[in-house]
């Protein structure tokens, strides 16, 4: 059984090891880098991600978090952590920073002005439709050759899931559903690890 962490710096992180734990995982709580070096992967969750990247600086995680993901941890962001894990970013905040990881272009609430929250029915990954929740969330802009794309959704097919290797990204927050197939599936990426 895989030990998955959640940073636990800013946002739904209770949600996220709710899930996790009904995969069947080991789930517990992330915040200092020693915590970091006890789990086989890591889901970063939805939240704000310019408070998130400056309370990773504030506790020394920043470089520990990339070097972790470097050496192959697999890690799962959902829409604040989407953003944590793009190697570009546009409409960050001056001087905002990411973990990076995924050969991709993420805009920060990028569905934000049309609509600032709503649900859809996607297709993850080929395992038929389910609800996602949007909040405030990125999409993908632009991906790089080795960047599998999982999910899109409207307006204009833009691009809402990704998974790059071990990496694995998704705009929406499947930690707020009842439903648990996200999580599995990044489960099952951590035990084919
Ligand atoms: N808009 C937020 C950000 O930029 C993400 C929103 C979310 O995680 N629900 O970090």
């Amino acid at each position: 059984m895989p030990t998955i962490g959640v940073l636990a710096l800013q946002g739904d992180v209770r949600e996220h090891l709710h899930s996790l734990t009904a995969t069947g995982a080991k789930a517990l709580a992330v915040r200092r880098p020693e915590e970091l070096d006890t789990v086989d992967a890591l889901v970063i969750p939805g939240g704000e991600s310019t408070t998130m990247w400056k309370l990773a600086d504030a506790f020394d995680l920043l470089q520990p978090l990339r070097l972790r993901i470097k050496e192959g941890m697999p890690a799962y962001g959902s829409c604040a952590g989407m953003i944590m894990l793009a190697d570009r970013i546009e409409g960050g905040i001056e001087g905002q920073q990411t973990i990076g990881g995924i050969d991709m272009t993420v805009r920060r609430n990028a569905f934000g002005r049309q609509v600032d929250s709503f649900e859809a029915d996607i297709d993850f990954a080929g395992r038929g439709r389910r609800r996602a929740v949007f909040i405030r969330a990125p999409w993908v802009e632009a991906v790089g050759s080795g960047v599998e794309v999982l999910a899109v959704a409207e307006p204009g097919d833009r691009i809402v899931a990704v998974r790059q290797g071990s990496l694995l990204a998704t705009s929406f927050h499947p930690e707020l559903t009842v439903d648990i197939g996200v999580h599995s599936y990044f489960a099952e990426m951590v035990r084919a690890s």
